[in-house]
């Protein structure tokens, strides 16, 4: 009934014409509308199934290359934290950036996956971040923080107190949570291009896989995993010989 409403809906506004808010194609990370049959859920999603250049991927077969230290200028904090039952997502105050290729990518939030949808040297981690920045042209850079099973991570802890339960909930943060906190100590990364690993799984996206886990404990990711109801990983995508740079 309501997937009819839906789709009458959705009919109503492409007749007339108008792109007000359109239907949102519904996919999982299981069953039916999970990661295998996500590039044929919606035209628009294509790329999942026959893109060349999919995230995740397990990172190994490194290439030596004299990558660039990020420049980076985190000088806002996340302001509201939100739940839209794929992840926990907090969104970013404009003004944060990193520099990379010359190019200022613009913080615009993180969220979080688990288990880790990269794998480094064959290795899945516990939990996964991805600090998700736009350049000027809408050009994707993403910054991927693993997490290892260790002891309390202080910035998770103040996240996952502001964390809303429900799919659809939003909450302003109450403590302030900058994403430097997130980052390991040392700044060292591989680099690979890749896509989002979300439909619609679009490609040309700048991945910068930091070498260094962070730690978080292991209630703090069953906390997290518990909110999911589900494992928020999209399986290893195949690399047909991409170059991982470290
Ligand atoms: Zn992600």
């Amino acid at each position: 009934m309501r997937r009819t409403l839906l789709t009458l809906l959705g009919s109503i506004i492409l007749t007339s014409g108008t792109v007000v808010a359109g239907e949102k194609t519904h996919w999982e990370y299981t069953g039916d509308s999970g990661p295998k049959n996500w590039g044929t859920l919606d035209e628009k999603f294509k790329a999942c199934a026959t893109g060349r250049n999919q995230s995740p991927i397990d990172l190994n077969n490194f290439i030596e290359a004299d990558l660039k230290t990020i420049d980076f200028n985190y000088t806002t904090q996340a302001t509201e934290i939100l739940n839209n039952g794929h992840t926990i997502q907090a969104n970013y105050a404009p003004g944060s950036k990193i520099k990379v290729d010359g190019i200022d990518f613009e913080l615009k939030q993180f969220h979080f996956h688990t288990p880790s949808e990269n794998h480094i040297e064959g290795q899945s981690f516990p939990m996964e971040a991805h600090l998700v920045h736009a350049d000027s042209d809408g050009n994707l850079a993403v910054i991927a923080i693993m997490f290892s099973e260790g002891e309390n991570n202080a910035a998770i802890g103040k996240l996952w107190s502001s964390m809303p339960e429900h799919a659809g909930d939003k909450q302003s943060l109450k403590g302030k949570v900058s994403a430097i906190d997130l980052l390991p100590k040392d700044h060292d990364y591989y680099r690979f291009n890749g896509s989002l690993t979300t439909p619609p799984c679009t490609e040309g996206v700048r991945w910068l896989v930091m070498k260094n886990p962070v730690n978080v404990s292991k209630e703090q990711v069953k906390t997290f995993s518990d909110i999911m109801h589900h494992a928020n990983n999209r399986p290893i995508q195949g690399t047909f010989a991409r170059p991982v740079l470290k």
